[in-house]
């Protein structure tokens, strides 16, 4: 039987990594809902509604009706890409720029219903694991398995870190390390849809667990 896997957790707790190994291995289909909300801080970003100085957040509201997102394959191996208006972004969203403006943008309610309501549809009557912050709570509390990810935030800015590093972005690791700890701060205190563990979620705590012993439990645990 398909049954669907939310997994949540605090950013760069390694989530998308684990939900891709697992919907490679048994199937499914897998949605990353933080590219999600990524690009729609991209469209805000590129039409100047938030920037340093600061955030219109009527003006995205307004503007959401002009949002499109999908996803697309590259090829069968490979994670799904995000797409903004027809555009792939996927690449752009990763900027350490566009995680700073995130989570503001994920404060605003419209944008919350907006994606929560594509998001259960995409997970509609299949196999799915889906990973972002509220799945198990919000998009599906009846979610089969609930998986909530957890660390350290020294070993999940290193994890960042090490990320942007490989794909040539000149990053300081204090600035990451702040960014990961103010995105936790913002994330876990929004008031509609706190960053909390599901009930009935299992935590695990990856600080010094490599991705084939986690991978391990969780199949185990989606098998049961
Ligand atoms: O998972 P990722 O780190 O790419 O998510 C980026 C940001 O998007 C998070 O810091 C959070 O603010 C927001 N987000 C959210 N709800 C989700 C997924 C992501 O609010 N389901």
């Amino acid at each position: 039987k398909k049954i669907t896997i939310a997994i949540d957790g605090f950013s760069s707790t390694g989530k998308s990594t684990i939900a891709k190994q697992l919907a490679d291995w048994l199937e499914y289909i897998y949605v990353d809902t933080g590219a999600m909300y990524r690009a729609v801080t991209l469209y805000a970003m590129r039409h100047g509604f938030i920037s340093e100085a600061s955030f219109d957040s009527d003006k995205l509201i307004a503007a959401l009706p002009n949002i499109t997102l999908s996803f697309k394959k590259p090829d069968v191996f490979s994670k799904a890409e995000v797409y903004l208006n027809g555009e792939n972004v996927e690449k752009e969203i990763r900027t350490l720029e566009v995680s700073t403006f995130v989570s503001p943008v994920a404060t605003i309610p419209e944008v919350r219903r907006k994606l929560v309501e594509q998001q259960k549809e995409m997970g509609k009557g299949k196999g799915v694991v889906m990973d972002g912050r509220d799945i198990g709570t919000v998009v599906f509390p009846d979610a089969e398995l609930k998986i909530f990810l957890n660390a350290s935030a020294e070993e999940r800015a290193k994890r960042r870190f090490n990320e942007l590093i490989q794909r040539g972005d000149q990053v300081a690791f204090q600035d990451v390390l702040d960014n990961v700890k103010e995105r936790d701060h913002i994330d876990s205190t929004r008031e509609d849809s706190p960053l909390r563990k599901a009930k009935g979620a299992i935590e695990i705590d990856n600080s010094e667990m490599n991705l084939e012993d986690q991978f391990h439990i969780i199949l185990q645990l989606a098998k049961d």
